[in-house]
Protein backbone atom coordinates (compact mmCIF):
# COMPACT_ATOMS: atom_id res chain seq x y z
CA UNK A 1 0.00 0.00 0.00
CA UNK A 2 2.65 2.35 1.00
CA UNK A 3 4.38 1.77 -2.38
CA UNK A 4 1.33 2.00 -4.42
CA UNK A 5 1.00 5.22 -2.65
CA UNK A 6 4.65 6.82 -3.57
CA UNK A 7 3.85 5.77 -6.88
CA UNK A 8 1.09 7.61 -7.19
CA UNK A 9 2.32 11.23 -5.78
CA UNK A 10 5.43 10.28 -8.74
CA UNK A 11 2.42 10.06 -11.47
CA UNK A 12 0.76 13.21 -9.87
CA UNK A 13 4.08 15.43 -9.34
CA UNK A 14 4.99 14.02 -13.14
CA UNK A 15 1.23 14.91 -14.32
CA UNK A 16 1.71 18.43 -13.15
CA UNK A 17 5.25 18.94 -14.31
CA UNK A 18 3.55 17.67 -17.98
CA UNK A 19 0.87 20.08 -17.66
CA UNK A 20 3.16 22.97 -17.05
CA UNK A 21 5.61 21.82 -19.76
CA UNK A 22 3.10 21.86 -22.45
CA UNK A 23 1.96 25.31 -21.77
CA UNK A 24 5.38 26.34 -22.12
CA UNK A 25 7.84 26.99 -24.82
CA UNK A 26 9.66 24.20 -23.85
CA UNK A 27 7.46 21.58 -25.36
CA UNK A 28 6.99 22.59 -28.17
CA UNK A 29 10.93 21.67 -28.82
CA UNK A 30 9.79 18.27 -29.21
CA UNK A 31 11.11 16.72 -25.64
CA UNK A 32 7.49 16.88 -24.16
CA UNK A 33 9.05 16.22 -20.95
CA UNK A 34 11.86 14.53 -21.19
CA UNK A 35 15.28 16.67 -19.97
CA UNK A 36 16.84 18.76 -23.16
CA UNK A 37 19.78 19.40 -24.65
CA UNK A 38 21.22 21.10 -27.27
CA UNK A 39 24.08 23.84 -28.29
CA UNK A 40 24.88 27.52 -28.43
CA UNK A 41 23.44 27.16 -32.00
CA UNK A 42 20.26 25.59 -31.11
CA UNK A 43 19.79 28.11 -28.16
CA UNK A 44 20.39 31.01 -30.42
CA UNK A 45 17.88 29.70 -33.24
CA UNK A 46 15.16 28.83 -30.24
CA UNK A 47 15.44 31.31 -27.73
CA UNK A 48 16.89 28.43 -24.67
CA UNK A 49 19.38 27.99 -22.74
CA UNK A 50 20.15 24.11 -23.12
CA UNK A 51 23.20 22.66 -22.46
CA UNK A 52 24.85 19.71 -24.36
CA UNK A 53 25.71 17.98 -21.15
CA UNK A 54 24.83 18.29 -17.34
CA UNK A 55 26.77 16.62 -14.55
CA UNK A 56 27.45 16.72 -11.12
CA UNK A 57 27.63 19.57 -9.40
CA UNK A 58 25.66 21.93 -11.42
CA UNK A 59 22.22 23.81 -11.81
CA UNK A 60 19.98 24.02 -14.52
CA UNK A 61 16.16 23.58 -14.93
CA UNK A 62 16.96 20.58 -17.11
CA UNK A 63 18.11 18.80 -14.33
CA UNK A 64 15.25 19.18 -12.54
CA UNK A 65 13.30 17.69 -15.57
CA UNK A 66 15.79 14.76 -15.30
CA UNK A 67 15.75 14.08 -12.28
CA UNK A 68 11.89 13.06 -13.42
CA UNK A 69 12.68 11.31 -15.42
CA UNK A 70 14.76 8.97 -13.17
CA UNK A 71 12.39 8.85 -10.87
CA UNK A 72 9.62 7.36 -13.20
CA UNK A 73 11.94 5.63 -14.76
CA UNK A 74 13.23 3.74 -11.80
CA UNK A 75 9.58 3.14 -10.79
CA UNK A 76 9.55 1.05 -13.52
CA UNK A 77 12.63 -1.12 -13.40
CA UNK A 78 13.16 -1.09 -9.35
CA UNK A 79 14.95 -4.09 -9.37
CA UNK A 80 18.32 -2.55 -11.43
CA UNK A 81 18.15 -0.15 -8.59
CA UNK A 82 19.12 -2.28 -5.56
CA UNK A 83 21.43 -0.71 -3.09
CA UNK A 84 21.34 2.58 -5.28
CA UNK A 85 20.49 5.56 -3.35
CA UNK A 86 16.89 7.49 -4.18
CA UNK A 87 16.80 10.80 -5.90
CA UNK A 88 14.83 12.19 -2.80
CA UNK A 89 15.64 15.91 -4.00
CA UNK A 90 13.62 17.95 -6.36
CA UNK A 91 15.54 20.91 -7.23
CA UNK A 92 17.27 21.92 -9.88
CA UNK A 93 20.55 21.02 -8.58
CA UNK A 94 22.45 17.69 -9.79
CA UNK A 95 23.35 15.68 -6.74
CA UNK A 96 25.40 12.24 -6.13
CA UNK A 97 21.55 10.46 -5.93
CA UNK A 98 21.36 11.95 -9.85
CA UNK A 99 24.31 10.69 -10.43
CA UNK A 100 23.83 7.29 -9.39
CA UNK A 101 20.62 6.91 -10.57
CA UNK A 102 21.22 7.95 -14.32
CA UNK A 103 24.42 5.61 -14.02
CA UNK A 104 22.29 2.74 -13.62
CA UNK A 105 19.98 4.10 -16.59
CA UNK A 106 23.32 4.15 -18.71
CA UNK A 107 24.48 0.64 -17.96
CA UNK A 108 20.81 -0.83 -19.03
CA UNK A 109 20.69 0.85 -21.72
CA UNK A 110 24.30 -0.20 -23.07
CA UNK A 111 25.66 3.42 -23.09
CA UNK A 112 28.62 4.61 -21.44
CA UNK A 113 27.92 4.62 -18.02
CA UNK A 114 29.92 8.17 -16.80
CA UNK A 115 26.59 9.72 -15.00
CA UNK A 116 26.70 12.69 -17.24
CA UNK A 117 23.44 13.04 -19.40
CA UNK A 118 23.96 14.10 -22.76
CA UNK A 119 22.50 13.31 -26.16
CA UNK A 120 22.90 9.71 -26.42
CA UNK A 121 21.17 9.62 -22.97
CA UNK A 122 18.60 12.08 -24.20
CA UNK A 123 17.97 9.40 -26.93
CA UNK A 124 17.38 6.66 -24.76
CA UNK A 125 15.28 8.38 -22.42
CA UNK A 126 13.42 9.71 -25.14
CA UNK A 127 12.98 6.01 -26.71
CA UNK A 128 12.16 4.86 -22.83
CA UNK A 129 9.63 7.09 -22.03
CA UNK A 130 8.98 9.74 -24.98
CA UNK A 131 5.60 10.69 -25.05
CA UNK A 132 4.51 12.11 -28.52
CA UNK A 133 1.16 13.65 -27.97
CA UNK A 134 0.48 12.34 -31.73
CA UNK A 135 1.02 9.41 -31.53
CA UNK A 136 4.35 9.08 -33.65
CA UNK A 137 6.82 6.41 -32.37
CA UNK A 138 10.65 6.72 -31.97
CA UNK A 139 12.55 4.60 -34.51
CA UNK A 140 14.38 2.10 -32.70
CA UNK A 141 17.18 -0.55 -34.14
CA UNK A 142 15.24 -3.60 -35.71
CA UNK A 143 16.92 -6.83 -37.06
CA UNK A 144 16.57 -5.51 -40.38
CA UNK A 145 17.37 -1.63 -40.09
CA UNK A 146 19.97 0.57 -38.09
CA UNK A 147 19.02 4.09 -36.33
CA UNK A 148 21.93 6.13 -37.32
CA UNK A 149 21.32 8.96 -34.46
CA UNK A 150 21.68 6.42 -32.18
CA UNK A 151 25.20 5.46 -33.27
CA UNK A 152 28.11 7.15 -32.79
CA UNK A 153 28.84 8.13 -36.08
CA UNK A 154 25.34 9.50 -35.92
CA UNK A 155 25.26 11.33 -32.37
CA UNK A 156 28.74 13.30 -33.76
CA UNK A 157 26.85 14.34 -36.92
CA UNK A 158 24.24 15.65 -34.61
CA UNK A 159 26.95 17.62 -32.92
CA UNK A 160 25.81 21.15 -34.23
CA UNK A 161 22.02 20.98 -32.68
CA UNK A 162 22.30 17.72 -30.75
CA UNK A 163 18.60 16.92 -31.90
CA UNK A 164 16.49 13.69 -31.62
CA UNK A 165 15.70 13.40 -35.53
CA UNK A 166 14.21 9.99 -34.94
CA UNK A 167 10.06 10.48 -34.84
CA UNK A 168 7.64 8.95 -37.85
CA UNK A 169 4.49 8.48 -37.63
CA UNK A 170 2.90 4.65 -37.14
CA UNK A 171 2.42 4.02 -40.91
CA UNK A 172 5.94 5.68 -41.74
CA UNK A 173 7.07 3.12 -39.11
CA UNK A 174 5.31 -0.05 -41.17
CA UNK A 175 6.65 1.28 -44.32
CA UNK A 176 9.94 1.20 -43.46
CA UNK A 177 9.87 -2.02 -41.44
CA UNK A 178 8.74 -3.26 -44.81
CA UNK A 179 10.84 -2.06 -46.97
CA UNK A 180 14.49 -2.70 -44.98
CA UNK A 181 12.66 -6.20 -44.37
CA UNK A 182 12.79 -7.11 -48.16
CA UNK A 183 16.09 -5.37 -48.33
CA UNK A 184 17.62 -7.18 -46.17
CA UNK A 185 16.52 -10.79 -47.05
CA UNK A 186 18.00 -9.51 -50.56
CA UNK A 187 21.13 -8.47 -49.32
CA UNK A 188 21.36 -8.96 -45.75
CA UNK A 189 22.10 -5.97 -44.97
CA UNK A 190 20.45 -3.98 -42.43
CA UNK A 191 19.41 -0.06 -43.86
CA UNK A 192 20.87 2.79 -41.62
CA UNK A 193 17.65 5.07 -41.14
CA UNK A 194 19.08 8.51 -40.79
CA UNK A 195 16.90 11.56 -39.88
CA UNK A 196 13.48 11.45 -39.12
CA UNK A 197 11.46 14.22 -37.72
CA UNK A 198 11.60 15.90 -34.10
CA UNK A 199 8.63 14.51 -31.64
CA UNK A 200 5.40 15.89 -33.63
CA UNK A 201 7.52 17.55 -36.06
CA UNK A 202 8.81 20.99 -34.07
CA UNK A 203 10.91 23.40 -36.25
CA UNK A 204 14.24 22.48 -36.89
CA UNK A 205 17.51 24.14 -38.10
CA UNK A 206 18.49 21.08 -40.05
CA UNK A 207 15.06 19.89 -41.71
CA UNK A 208 12.98 22.55 -43.19
CA UNK A 209 11.45 19.37 -44.97
CA UNK A 210 10.95 17.42 -41.90
CA UNK A 211 8.52 17.98 -39.81
CA UNK A 212 5.30 15.60 -41.03
CA UNK A 213 6.78 12.74 -39.35
CA UNK A 214 6.44 11.16 -42.85
CA UNK A 215 9.80 12.13 -44.00
CA UNK A 216 12.75 10.39 -42.87
CA UNK A 217 16.48 9.77 -45.12
CA UNK A 218 17.98 6.47 -45.86
CA UNK A 219 22.09 6.27 -45.71
CA UNK A 220 22.69 4.42 -49.64
CA UNK A 221 26.50 4.06 -47.10
CA UNK A 222 26.90 1.29 -44.37
CA UNK A 223 29.24 2.64 -42.42
CA UNK A 224 32.62 3.37 -44.88
CA UNK A 225 30.97 1.44 -47.31
CA UNK A 226 28.61 2.33 -50.42
CA UNK A 227 25.58 0.70 -51.66
CA UNK A 228 26.40 -1.19 -54.75
CA UNK A 229 24.32 0.03 -57.50
CA UNK A 230 22.14 -3.16 -57.62
CA UNK A 231 21.39 -2.34 -53.84
CA UNK A 232 20.54 1.17 -54.76
CA UNK A 233 18.38 0.40 -57.39
CA UNK A 234 16.75 -2.40 -55.91
CA UNK A 235 16.02 0.34 -52.70
CA UNK A 236 14.11 2.29 -55.46
CA UNK A 237 12.13 -0.40 -56.65
CA UNK A 238 11.13 -1.59 -53.44
CA UNK A 239 9.95 2.24 -52.40
CA UNK A 240 8.35 2.33 -55.83
CA UNK A 241 6.12 -0.80 -55.16
CA UNK A 242 5.01 -0.19 -51.98
CA UNK A 243 1.56 1.55 -51.90
CA UNK A 244 2.41 4.50 -48.64
CA UNK A 245 5.47 5.69 -50.56
CA UNK A 246 4.92 9.01 -52.06
CA UNK A 247 7.80 9.54 -52.97
CA UNK A 248 11.56 9.16 -53.11
CA UNK A 249 14.20 11.95 -53.56
CA UNK A 250 18.01 10.35 -54.95
CA UNK A 251 20.65 11.80 -57.26
CA UNK A 252 19.88 9.02 -59.80
CA UNK A 253 16.72 6.80 -61.00
CA UNK A 254 19.16 3.86 -62.15
CA UNK A 255 16.79 3.45 -65.32
CA UNK A 256 13.84 2.98 -63.30
CA UNK A 257 10.99 5.53 -64.61
CA UNK A 258 8.79 5.87 -61.66
CA UNK A 259 6.76 9.38 -61.36
CA UNK A 260 7.58 8.47 -57.15
CA UNK A 261 11.56 8.87 -58.51
CA UNK A 262 12.71 12.81 -57.98
CA UNK A 263 16.33 12.85 -59.27
CA UNK A 264 17.85 15.31 -56.66
CA UNK A 265 21.79 16.17 -57.57
CA UNK A 266 22.05 17.14 -54.14
CA UNK A 267 20.65 13.51 -52.59
CA UNK A 268 24.06 11.50 -53.23
CA UNK A 269 24.70 10.76 -50.09
CA UNK A 270 20.71 8.93 -48.90
CA UNK A 271 17.60 8.67 -50.05
CA UNK A 272 14.83 10.89 -48.88
CA UNK A 273 11.87 9.11 -48.73
CA UNK A 274 8.39 10.73 -47.68
CA UNK A 275 5.30 8.50 -47.28
CA UNK A 276 1.24 9.49 -48.04
CA UNK A 277 0.45 8.56 -44.13
ZN1 LIG B 1 15.62 14.27 -46.13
Amino acid sequence: MKMRKKVFASFVLTGVMMAALSTSAFAQYGTNGIAAVGTSALNSKWGTNFQSTYSLGQTHAQIGVLKENLKKWRSYNPSLFTGVQAITSTSNYFDQATKDNLIVFQKAKGLTADGIYGAASRNAMHASMGVSPKGWVRIANTSYYINYNDTKAGLAADAAYKLDHSWVTTSTKSTLDSIAKSFYSAYSKKLEINDASLMDGYDTPEHATHMDGKSVDVRNKFGTTAMTAAQEKKFLELAVANPNVKEVLFYKNHGLTSAKIKVRADHADHFHLTTVN
